[in-house]
Formats: C-alpha cells, structure tokens, sequence
C-alpha cells in the first residue's frame, strides 16, 4: 500500500475525498487506547485534513456495563500524548439518548420494530446454533409474553425484518476502499436494536449520532465492516443521509496478529509507562505495518 506524505492513509484515497468532508473517530472508554486506535484516529484527521473538512471526537459511551470511568480521560491524554487534536467539542454519546427514544417511537409506530422479552440465554435455548434472529414473537408463549408486559419488564427491541424487506428491495453503500456494497436483505435477522437494559445499541446511537453530527465520512477500522448492513438499514428507515464509509485495513503486529484492546495489546498507557516517548511509539507502528 503506497501512503500519502503524512503515513496514515493510502495516497489512491486523496482523490476520492469530497471538499470538506466530515469525519470522526469514535473510540469507546472500555479499555486504553492502543495502536490501532492510534491508527484509526490519525485516518480520520488526514481525511478531514486533505479535504479541508474537520474531524470530530466523539466518545462512544452508551454501554454502561463496559464502561469505566477510568478509560475517559485516558482517551484525552493518551491522544494529547500522541499529538492528535480534534475539531470542536468532544461528543459524548450517552447525552443523546433522547434521539434513541425518538427514533425507537417512529420505527413502533411505522411496525418496523416488535418488543422482545426473550433473554439471550432463553433464545439460545430456542433456536438451534449458529442461526439467524428470527422473529422471537413466534418463539415466546403467549401467557408469558403477557405476563412479562404486565410485569413491567423492559424489552429489548427487534428489527421486523419482514417489513424492512418489504419496504427496500435493494440498500447499498459506498466505501472508498471497499467500493460500492449491496447489502444482502436476506442475510440479515431480526436483529435488537435498543438492548433492554440501555434502551438503545451501538448501531442506532451510531447512526443517529453520525447524522447529528453531519458526518460525510464514516472512517473506521475493516472490523466494523459487518455492521455496515444493519446501519444502512437504520439509516434509510429513520430517513437519514447515507454516509459515504472507509473502511481501513487493521493494524497488524509483525507476525499478522490483530491488535485489539480484548487481546492484551500494548495500550499506549502501558508503553508511556515503559518510556516509550511519542516518535518511539510512531516508529512502531511503522514495524506494525
Ligand atoms: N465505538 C466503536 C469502537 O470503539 C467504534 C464505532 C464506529 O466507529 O462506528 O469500536
């Protein structure tokens, strides 16, 4: 892959980008920053750069059983550590969760959603691994649906993905590295899109914090190339822009090993304390690559 001047992104890349385009780096406080978050977030400031757009900060910080209070102001020093500044405001996507309730009303009130009482272990118990979601409302027993409504359990909300189908024969999106992606319909389940206990989901807040932001570019790591469905679907049933997307290649160690927070890689915060300074830790990233 040949890089453009400043090393981050693919110089093929400068020419696709629309002037001032809108981009974001959307790291969650659920554990340190490591080099691939480096990587991703210095991405997304050369795209906004070589555009002349901006890049904006926003802290994906919704799943409160992930979240630790000491990974925020992680997040900000480690990115001060390693010189990368952002656009604006930090944005914090727990403060937007009156658009998540929002959005859920429409999509009841359009049928495109159903309550879901079913526990994960309940479904696991009932459809026959690996399997698809499909419609739970089948799956439940009636008397106990209404007990639990009447309980007052809060439900997990679930795409009817028999309506969506209905509606949009055909959904696609563009990556400037990947191309154009049609996204098959009918490989996609009656997934849950506000989990019971936050009333929302990485993809809705996603898509409703992406708008509100006006991103142009949703750049981020290939890894997150598989959610591209779901919230393409989100985004047309909610009436919002489709983004264009860029999907990067993964920051690999020298034997191919992704590096990811979940597999114990270095976080910046473990290499500052090693003594590593800011060009130490550049320069191994480039041994990364
Ligand atoms: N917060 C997500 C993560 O840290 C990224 C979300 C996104 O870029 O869409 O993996």
């Amino acid at each position: 892959m040949i890089l453009a001047k400043n090393g981050f992104m693919p110089s093929g890349l400068v020419k696709q980008l629309k002037t001032g385009e809108i981009t974001r780096f959307a790291p969650s406080p659920s554990g340190y920053l490591h080099l691939g978050h480096v990587f991703s977030a210095r991405f997304a400031v050369e795209l906004a750069e070589s555009s002349g757009g901006k890049a904006r900060l926003r802290i994906d910080d919704i799943d409160t059983t992930r979240c630790r209070k000491r990974y925020f102001g992680a997040i900000f020093e480690d990115l001060d550590f390693m010189g990368i500044g952002f656009d604006g405001e930090p944005r914090y996507q727990s403060q937007h969760l009156n658009a998540s309730r929002e959005a859920l009303d429409a999509l009841k009130a359009q049928g495109f959603i159903y309550p879901c009482y079913l526990s994960r272990r309940e479904l696991a118990g009932l459809l026959s691994a690996p399997h698809l979601p499909e419609n739970t409302d089948e799956l439940i027993d009636a008397r106990q649906k209404t007990r639990r409504e009447e309980g007052g359990d809060a439900p997990a909300w679930r795409l009817r993905m028999e309506a969506v189908r209905a509606q949009f024969p055909h959904l696609n999106a563009t990556d400037l590295l990947h191309g154009d992606i049609a996204i098959d319909l009918t490989n996609i389940g009656d997934e849950v899109i506000a989990r019971r206990d936050i009333g929302t989901s990485y993809h809705l807040s996603t898509v409703l914090d992406d708008a509100d932001m006006g991103i142009s570019l949703v750049s981020r790591g290939a890894d997150l190339l598989p959610s591209v469905p779901l919230q393409r679907i989100l985004q047309e049933l909610l009436g919002l822009p489709a983004p264009r997307y860029v999907h990067h290649q993964l920051l690999t160690t020298h034997d191919g090993a992704r590096l990811a927070k979940r597999e114990n890689a270095l976080s910046l915060r473990q290499m500052r304390e090693n003594g590593m300074r800011r060009a130490d830790i550049y320069a191994t990233m480039v041994k990364c690559r």
